[in-house]
């Protein structure tokens, strides 16, 4: 293929050193996958392309690229920072989780189409205060269906109810109604209020979420259950994901 010059708007999620003055930035674009991209010289005093290509910055990159393995970044108009993020530890702990999650579901290059708004939802929302333990659950339950997880919340998956009280069976893959508790060894036990959580979070597109509000047992609780299904049935293992289960510890 050949190289060529282009234009991608995204959002740079993650920086590494790479030879001498280099760095390796990873950007999350819309129509053009997940790239990683060499930024040569960032690391000199000011270099303009290293303020650009800082964690969380958004903007039009112009870079040089063939289509697969490494591109060059060459230039960029209008990056701004999403500040109310960058400063704070705990913030950008959640951020880096959420988009660790959705980069590890896709291959570079490969077009991740809704999932990048659910990228730009999670880092607004976070950046302007809202509740990150919250908005991190929320994109953990939309990314199961990017994994090939596609659990059953709209109806009992045994007789298809669409109403009532609720639990969730990871071995079923999905929500069972009280009629068969007796019968279903491989539920969750979960309080019917935290399956409806569950529920909700995955099933509600994301511009109606914006007012969620749960108190923090059961947010504990659908945190547990949220990490137990991508434990049981993705098993992802992610150094950010023990970061911050770390973090709240303290
Ligand atoms: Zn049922």
């Amino acid at each position: 293929m050949v190289r060529e010059l282009k234009e991608v708007q995204g959002i740079i999620f993650k920086r590494q050193k790479y030879k001498e003055a280099d760095l390796l930035a990873k950007i999350m674009t819309k129509q053009d996958g997940i790239i990683t991209l060499i930024v040569k010289g960032a690391l000199r005093p000011k270099s303009r392309l290293s303020a650009a290509t800082l964690n969380f910055s958004t903007g039009t990159y112009i870079i040089y690229t063939s289509g697969h393995g490494l591109s060059n970044l060459r230039t960029y108009k209008e990056v701004k920072q999403f500040d109310g993020l960058y400063h704070d530890l705990t913030k950008n702990a959640y951020a880096s989780f959420i988009f660790d999650l959705i980069d590890h579901a896709f291959v570079e290059y490969q077009p991740i189409g809704k999932y990048y708004n659910l990228a730009l939802f999670a880092l607004n929302k976070i950046d302007k205060g809202v509740d990150s333990e919250m908005i991190t659950q929320i994109v953990q339950m939309k990314m199961l269906s990017a994994y090939g997880v596609e659990p059953e919340l709209r109806h009992c998956v045994i007789c298809g109810k669409e109403k009532g009280v609720f639990d969730y069976s990871i071995k079923l893959g999905g929500i069972v109604c009280s009629d068969h508790f007796g019968v279903v060894n491989s539920r969750m036990h979960l309080k019917p209020k935290e399956t409806a959580v569950l529920r909700t979070i995955a099933l509600l597109p994301i511009d109606r979420l914006g007012t969620i509000s749960i108190n923090e047992e059961t947010k504990k609780a659908t945190r547990k259950a949220i990490d137990r299904i991508y434990r049981e049935t993705i098993d992802l293992n992610l150094k950010t994901k023990k970061f911050l289960d770390e973090l709240k510890l303290f």
